[in-house]
């Protein structure tokens, strides 16, 4: 990502944990108490196997826990480790895992015969593995609610299912901090869901590489507020703004209310009286089309 820049390619279909293959993908929709047999580990035959030749898509919190785990800013991690893909039906901009560039397609983070080098920071859908989760958006009276649900993705390779240890679907997203990931990413997959309401804001590419930034790149994105004009035109109480400069995670929770200010979604930010809101679409240039 030579000069900050990050490539948008255009969304490829493919194996994606989180937008699978529907062939692995079993109709049934299960409860927390659904209980399954499973366990994953080095002496099975199976071992990394699941770690090639698929999309991760990412999260913030797994950028978030990834860049830390290597000791490296979110512009670093970026550049080396993550492709930028437009999901066309949304237009907003995602991070995947850069796989290998050859027929295997390796996750970079795998070894081989000793599996994953970063497993206790390792993104939200390998945990979930193979449970796959996806969100649904309902409206109850008056209001729109997100509910979340669970099913099993059964690829053939997979031999886990054969072991003997016992699971409900809440026992295993405990064993895989699955909990933790989705309270850090609620709030961000609920905007996401937004996009299918009518009158849904299609990005350009300004908007795109703002939508972006604030996802992914959380670094760029603290300068972006501490070293602009950010502070001069919004409303930050003071403690806010101190919390926000010295807690990653409540800075990864407020770049929600930017991008939720950027797509109009509702007042999320206030701008200071007197003073000219900036054009959204200005800012600092993060990525470019590809
Ligand atoms: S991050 Fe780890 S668990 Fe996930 S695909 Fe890569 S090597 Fe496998
Ligand atoms: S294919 Fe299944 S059992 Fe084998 S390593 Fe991957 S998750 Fe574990």
């Amino acid at each position: 990502m030579a000069g900050g820049y990050v490539k948008i390619e255009k969304f490829s279909e493919g194996r994606c944990r989180q937008m699978f293959n529907m062939k692995v993908v079993q109709p049934a929709r299960l409860d927390l108490d659904t209980k399954f047999n499973f366990r994953c580990h080095k002496g099975i035959k199976c071992f990394t196997l699941c770690c090639s030749n698929i999309d991760i898509f990412l999260t913030p919190y797994d950028v978030l826990r990834m860049k830390n785990r290597l000791g490296i800013p979110s512009e670093e991690f970026l550049e080396k480790y993550t492709v930028a893909r437009v999901d066309e039906k949304s237009s907003h901009p995602y991070a995947y895992l850069r796989m290998a560039a050859d027929s295997e397609r390796r996750c970079p983070f795998l070894v081989v015969p000793d599996g994953c080098t970063i497993y206790t920071d390792r993104p939200v859908s390998c945990r979930y593995y193979p449970v796959g989760q996806a969100m649904l958006k309902k409206r109850e009276e008056e209001e729109i609610v997100h509910e979340e649900f669970y099913f099993f993705v059964k690829e053939e390779h997979c031999l886990g299912f054969k072991e003997e240890d016992k699971w409900t679907v809440e026992s295993w997203r405990a064993d895989q901090e699955a909990d933790l990931y989705d309270g850090m990413n609620r709030e961000w997959k609920e905007i996401l869901m937004r996009r299918n309401l009518p009158g849904k804001i299609q990005l350009d590419p300004k908007k795109q590489a703002q939508f972006f930034m604030a996802s992914y790149d959380l670094d760029r994105f603290r300068r972006f507020v501490f070293e602009s004009r950010f502070m001069d035109v919004f409303d930050l109480a003071k403690e806010e703004a101190e919390k926000i400069r010295t807690d990653e995670t409540a800075l990864m929770k407020f770049a929600f209310r930017y991008i939720k200010y950027l797509m109009m979604m509702e007042e999320a930010l206030k701008v200071k009286e007197g003073v000219v809101p900036p054009k959204k679409e200005t800012g600092p240039k993060t990525s470019k089309q590809g």
